[in-house]
């Protein structure tokens, strides 16, 4: 008897407990990409992403890349996103408003070569911006949160808590594929089981702005961390 009077009280908490652990979740979604390359990191980048089943974005400069693309269309058939980050890596707001064009439309041929798309995101090389930069390129500026993974004395295990005590829904995580830069290899061995357990989701960049409902404005003045930044 009293055994029931228990199980009649624990039972419909139980189906409001499971009820409410099947309904649709809140998104938590976060943008991991990585800037400089193709490198000689790539490969082991990609070989990362691959077996945490995650995507990424690759923000690529030709003039760098050169022919050696074939790790780049390995990461777009593998569902990753390739975007633009200039063709030659300048201070683009110290460019002609033509040399800017240039600048975006060459890489834009480059990486259309060989993945058949044209880029619809763009990271300026320094986060150097300006005005004219912004009527000028037509793509939507990307930002994100980064480790300062640039510097050789920033240890993976930095670079991994750097990202993570600032991860936040809507982000974007600006790290390098760039020569040698093996210390971000080991960091997103750590980093992304890490940010899976805080329930985060890693899409792509223009998945993250799908799925945050947010349309790419190109000319909005805005250089994004986050897809659901206003200005
Ligand atoms: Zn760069």
């Amino acid at each position: 008897m009293y055994f029931c009077t228990i199980m009649k009280r624990i039972i419909p908490i139980l189906v409001m407990a499971i009820l409410a652990s099947c309904g649709p979740k809140p998104d938590k979604i976060i943008a991991l990409s990585f800037d400089d390359g193709p490198s000689n990191v790539t490969a082991d980048i990609l070989d990362i992403l691959k077996k945490e089943k995650v995507k990424a974005s690759f923000f690529v400069v030709g003039s760098w890349g050169g022919d050696n693309t074939q790790d780049m269309v390995r990461a777009y058939r593998e569902g990753h996103a390739i975007e633009n980050h200039s063709w030659s890596h300048q201070y683009m707001a110290r460019l002609s408003a033509e040399q800017m064009a240039d600048e975006i439309e060459r890489n834009a041929d480059w990486i259309e070569s060989f993945i058949g798309e044209r880029p619809e995101f763009f990271r300026p090389p320094y986060i150097n911006v300006s005005p004219l930069l912004h009527e000028t390129v037509g793509l939507t500026f990307i930002n994100g949160i980064n480790c300062e993974d640039w510097e050789p004395g920033v240890d993976a295990a930095t670079r991994t808590q750097r990202i993570l005590d600032q991860a936040k829904d809507g982000d974007v995580i600006l790290m390098h594929d760039m020569a040698d830069n093996v210390q971000t290899v080991e960091a997103i061995k750590t980093l992304i089981p890490a940010l899976k357990k805080l329930g985060f989701e890693l899409v792509t960049v223009p998945e993250l702005f799908k799925r945050k409902g947010i349309t790419p404005q190109p000319h909005n003045g805005i250089v994004y961390s986050n897809a659901l930044q206003t200005r």
